[in-house]
């Protein structure tokens, strides 16, 4: 059987949720510098013309903080209505005083309250214990904040910034980064605090991985369903960067995890927005326009297999779901459609067979016809839009 979604709960970013029922929502985050209001604007406007759904920018000073309400104004006078999120390392007081202009804050738990010193020591289980009561003491104004502001978190655990005290106990491990998210989440559920979204990055999709499927195991053992933000950091550019992130975050939507996802390339931010699109629909995670299923093509083949297939896709891909096979020859074509609605298969040279479903409906259509009698027989059975 086929992994079913993880049920998880519902976070509001602002005017979009995450999680339950609500579609895969696709991130990206500035590479603007966030006290250069022109820059941000130009760059969440190029986000937005994209359909990038959540965009985060870095806080890494009050200054940034003080960009915010220019840049929401701006915002505003575009016409331009996307949840902002704050990135926040080291600085808690910067993530209590953010929360009042943003949707969602990003925390990393491995630098919120501890500077990291590299130290190796041995960790009582009282000195373990105090340090606990540390992180509480240092969330506790971040809850009231983000309560009072209706404001969501985001748990940002990453592989390699893992505080000393997790680090003595449990290495640079999945189980440390685990670990580390939970003892926030733990002291967040206790102060009622439920909006919390959660991730555990790494540049590593291996580590990544298996850190998610712990992470989920551990939290459906404490019943705690808190919506998953995948992403590979750091994953490069290019054809490896894209690689990369589909294999780590594709692993875990066909888990059936992932309420949210950034493809996190070294390259315009704009660039990860139809990456992250075409994840989703191979995954089938969240269906944006037609499936194509086509052959490779080999000796059998009866028409140019690139050409057609690409003339085909330019008339139909706005079909947002119809799942479209394009097939060389009919030796294999046929049973090899899989689940496609609409088969389009060489015959004979020149000559092409149509499909709706696994019935043949047309025979032998000429070749320099048979897009054209494609498109009226996905007319034909109701399957047609106009281009928008
Ligand atoms: S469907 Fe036919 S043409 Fe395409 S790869 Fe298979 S055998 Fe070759």
């Amino acid at each position: 059987m086929l992994p079913t979604r993880r049920h998880t709960n519902t976070v509001s970013i602002g005017s979009i949720k995450i999680g339950g029922s609500e579609p895969v929502r696709i991130q990206s985050m500035l590479t603007s510098d966030t006290t250069n209001v022109e820059s941000c604007i130009e760059e969440i406007a190029r986000l937005d013309a994209v359909d990038c759904e959540i965009i985060r920018l870095t806080v890494p000073n009050q200054k940034s903080i003080d960009s915010l309400p220019a840049i929401r104004t701006e915002m505003k006078k575009r016409g331009i209505e996307r949840p902002l999120v704050a990135d926040i390392h080291f600085n808690p007081q910067l993530a209590v005083n953010v929360c009042e202009f943003v949707e969602k804050v990003r925390i990393n738990p491995g630098n919120y309250v501890d500077r990291k010193k590299f130290e190796v020591r041995e960790y009582t289980d009282l000195q373990y214990q105090e340090e606990l009561e540390r992180v509480e003491e240092k969330l506790l104004p971040l809850i009231q904040n983000l309560k009072k502001y209706g404001c969501a978190l985001r748990i940002g655990t990453n592989h390699g910034s893992l505080s000393d005290r997790l680090m003595n106990r449990f290495g640079d491990s999945p189980e440390g980064m685990v670990e580390s998210a939970m003892e926030f989440l733990r002291i967040l559920r206790k102060h009622n605090f439920e909006d919390t979204v959660l991730s555990m990055k790494s540049s590593n999709p291996l580590v990544m991985i298996e850190s998610y499927r712990q992470l989920v195991r551990v939290m459906d053992d404490e019943n705690m369903h808190y919506p998953l933000h995948l992403g590979v950091t750091e994953a490069g550019n290019e054809l490896d960067g894209r690689i990369k992130s589909a294999v780590g975050i594709g692993a875990l939507l066909c888990d059936g995890f992932g309420d949210t996802i950034r493809v996190s390339l070294t390259e315009p931010s704009e660039n990860e927005i139809p990456v992250a699109r075409s994840i989703l629909q191979s995954t089938r995670s969240r269906i944006f326009n037609a499936d194509f299923i086509s052959c490779p093509s080999c000796g059998r083949t009866f028409f140019d297999l690139e050409s057609t297939t690409e003339q085909i896709k330019v008339h139909t891909s706005h079909l947002k779901g119809v799942k479209i096979a394009v097939m060389g020859c009919i030796v294999n074509g046929p049973g090899e459609m899989a689940d496609a609605d609409f088969g389009y298969v060489g015959a004979a040279p020149g000559k092409i067979n149509l499909f709706h479903g696994k019935t043949c409906k047309e025979r032998n259509v000429p070749a320099e016809q048979a897009v054209e009698r494609l498109i009226d027989l996905i007319k034909e059975n109701g399957k047609w839009v106009d281009p928008a």
